[in-house]
């Protein structure tokens, strides 16, 4: 049963039981820079090194003074916080050096509208539907133009200026009534997505259904249209999809006086939603390869790629986004997480102006989104990473070479423990050879519990104080998020907390990884 007691209290106690389980339970108190304080017993104040970084929405740290000052000062200014329906300076303010740093990213002059949500998979699922409004007009305005050419089909014939061939159909009537038939059961299969195996987008509705992991997406596959997962390293397995996926409406034409069937693209794909640099699904980059194939099947069958850089973007991977590097071009950006400065709840989304059609405005809105205190803290972090030419950036590209070169030392002392670490700037992944097949009972059954990277987090936080997380669908990969102020103490007390579980697996078969 999955029916939780109450002993431990009614907000999500069934998780608290499974942090609990691991020795994860901890309530933390006071938060500054890359560190959590908790109380002791005696009251006193216990730091925790956190490594997690807020699932990447601390690049620049815990309370960070600056951020908080302008928290206060908005506060104390008494800013009206909702004030919906109104003129709002602050987003537009906030769109347009959004725009400013994305083409001088892109190295074009492409513009975006920006649509404020409240969460990423809030900024996610505003993109599939803008998408799907989009394609949803693309469709209808060719429906229109196939019942204008049946009509037409069917006057010419009537005036004997068209003649339906025998080998075509027996009459236009009949005819017309055919293409119609077929055309509505190709109509009838709903839209589909597209992303990458091992994709997390989010866990809405809408969004849970790109999010590649069995088990969050599965029991809600009803609740919204489908996505076909693709493969990141099988070149011309997208081609393959969507080759073998796309269907095609009938239309009549007239050619030389006879009526002809002629074959339409429909418009079925919504969209190709991907992570420049996958997180939850174990910290993966996207190959140049993958991209390129990417760009290309979308480009010839119009299907809008939609970049969601809600983990990778915002800097963290050495520039304010991920795609840049990877020369990857999105019609859409979903962007979240950091944007908030680790006290607001705030997401956008970003659609190139071409594509965007103004009455998604009032088809998606919240209370909450666009509101002054969230997108003035936005301004306030954009200026932070701005600052000194990208000073930001710089230090966030430094130091995840310093914090991958300290990965790889580990993972070379431990060959038979550690199976590959990854990822770009901070945005880092260690992850274990599976252990499922161990000899040694303690190893193979935490292994195969499901929850092994939570088990070597707990003992990380007991033993050594230091704060560290599986990715959400690969557990068996530690993910490390720091904010761009890490230093290089703070990168000497993982590794110690990294070797020394290292050395429990490969010597003790994990006698000591079980809490105790
Ligand atoms: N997209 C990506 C790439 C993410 O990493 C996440 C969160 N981990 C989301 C979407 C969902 O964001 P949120 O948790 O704010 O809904």
């Amino acid at each position: 049963t999955d029916q939780p007691t109450t002993r431990d209290g009614f907000a999500e106690p069934f998780l608290l039981e499974v942090l609990a389980s691991g020795g994860l339970d901890a309530a933390y108190v006071r938060a500054e820079g890359n560190t959590l304080y908790r109380r002791g017993e005696d009251g006193e104040e216990i730091a925790v090194l956190d490594f997690v970084g807020g699932y990447g929405s601390l690049m620049l740290g815990h309370n960070n003074p600056e951020i908080n000052d302008r928290a206060r000062e908005l506060l104390d200014r008494q800013t009206p916080v909702h004030a919906q329906f109104s003129r709002h300076p602050y987003a537009d303010e906030l769109a347009a050096e959004l725009n400013r740093i994305v083409q001088r990213e892109r190295g074009d002059d492409e513009s975006y509208y920006a649509i404020f949500a409240n969460s990423g998979a809030e900024a996610v699922e505003a993109a599939m539907k803008h998408a799907e409004l989009d394609r949803g007009l693309r469709l209808s305005a060719l429906t229109e133009e196939i019942d204008a050419h049946l009509e037409e089909v069917r006057a010419r014939v009537a005036d004997g200026t068209a003649t339906v061939p025998p080998r075509v159909a027996g009459s236009a009537d009949e005819l017309i009534a055919d293409v119609r038939r077929r055309n509505e059961e190709q109509l009838a299969r709903g839209p589909l997505f597209l992303t990458p195996e091992g994709a997390f987008h989010g866990k809405l509705a809408g969004s849970v259904q790109l999010t590649h992991n069995p088990g969050y997406r599965l029991p809600f596959k009803s609740l919204a249209a489908q996505a076909r997962f693709v493969p990141r390293d099988q070149p011309g397995a997208l081609r393959k999809i969507v080759d073998e996926e796309r269907p095609h409406l009938l239309d009549l034409v007239v050619e030389g006086g006879r009526v002809q069937v002629v074959e339409r693209d429909h418009p079925l794909f919504t969209a190709f939603v991907l992570e420049p640099v996958q997180g939850e699904g174990g910290i993966h980059e996207l190959s140049a390869e993958f991209v390129a194939e990417v760009q290309e099947v979308c480009a010839e069958a119009r299907i809008p790629v939609v970049v969601d850089e809600i983990q990778s973007g915002m800097g963290r991977t050495g520039s304010f986004l991920a795609a840049t590097r990877l020369g990857l071009k999105g019609d859409y950006y979903t962007l979240a997480k950091s944007l908030g400065g680790g006290i607001a709840k705030s997401a956008v989304l970003l659609v190139r102006k071409p594509l965007y059609h103004g009455q998604f405005e009032l088809a998606h809105s919240s209370t909450f989104a666009k509101d002054a205190f969230s997108c003035l803290i936005g301004l306030k972090v954009l200026e932070i990473m701005e600052a000194d030419d990208g000073a930001v950036y710089r230090r966030a590209a430094e130091r995840g070479e310093r914090l991958l070169g300290m990965l790889r030392s580990v993972r070379a002392d431990f060959p038979e423990t550690v199976r590959d670490v990854r990822g770009r700037g901070l945005m880092l992944g260690l992850e274990f050879r599976d252990q499922s097949d161990a000899t040694a009972d303690p190893l193979r059954q935490v292994a195969r519990s499901g929850f092994f990277g939570y088990f070597v987090a707990g003992h990380i936080l007991r033993e050594h104080r230091v704060r560290v997380f599986p990715t959400s669908s690969a557990v068996n990969t530690l993910r490390f998020e720091p904010s761009v102020y890490v230093t290089d103490e703070e990168i000497d007390r993982l590794e110690a907390a990294l070797r020394d579980v290292c050395a429990i697996i490969r010597d003790t078969d994990g006698a000591r990884l079980a809490p105790i």
